[in-house]
């Protein structure tokens, strides 16, 4: 079976799954989700999300990061892995986006990758989900998924899988489908138990 003839099998069933799946990083301006991307590197999104409550109430605009005291950036993000280099990302983060971007993201993916933190997943993310932009950024989930359906192999590294992906999968279902693998991988076809004896992709899956 071919890899397109396998996705044409999966992709109901996982919409029948999570029809409405979702980015699950809480913001509220476009900069904040950049900051909460970079953040969630090698931690969990309930994690990130539980720092940046208190961390975007202490520095509400691109400047207070930007001029704030990065000890207190530090304390907020603590409790996630490799803080104090992601709480000179954000000061820096912030610096780059008011003086070389008058303070707004941009949209192309070169120049986000530009931002301290932010790599072609991070770049791919922020684009769906600000700009609306069609990307199907690859990240451990989608990886594991990947490779449980024989879609990559274990040598394929995350932009071999996201151009194989896009080869296979419309244009126009790429961010839907980004959401939805992302929400397979976290809660059915988890790294530990996945739901296999209730799944109905069984017969393609080499897991
Ligand atoms: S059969 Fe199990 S490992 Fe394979 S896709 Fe389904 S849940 Fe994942």
């Amino acid at each position: 079976m071919t890899s397109k003839e396998k996705i044409e099998i999966a992709l109901p069933f996982i919409d029948s799954l999570f029809p409405d799946a979702k980015c699950e990083l809480f913001y509220s301006k476009d900069y904040e989700l950049a900051i909460a991307v970079m953040l969630s590197a090698q931690t969990t999104d309930k994690a990130v999300n539980k720092a940046t409550e208190k961390l975007f109430k202490d520095f509400p605009t691109l400047e207070s990061f930007a001029s704030g005291d990065i000890k207190k950036i530090e304390n907020d993000i603590q409790f996630l892995g490799l803080f104090k280099n992601k709480a000179k990302n954000i000061k820096d983060l912030a610096n780059i986006l008011l003086t070389e971007f008058n303070g707004k993201l941009p949209s192309d993916k070169n120049e986000l990758q530009k931002l301290p933190g932010i790599g072609n997943k991070s770049a791919g993310v922020i684009r769906c989900e600000v700009f609306k932009i069609p990307d199907l950024p690859v990240d451990t989930h989608i990886i594991r998924i990947s490779n449980r359906l024989g879609l990559a192999n274990s040598k394929d590294e995350p932009i071999d899988i996201e151009r194989k992906l896009k080869k296979i999968i419309p244009e126009d279902r790429w961010i839907k489908t980004h959401h939805q693998l992302i929400h397979f991988g976290r809660y059915f076809c988890t790294a530990k138990n996945p739901k296999c004896e209730s799944c109905q992709l069984r017969n393609i899956c080499k897991y």
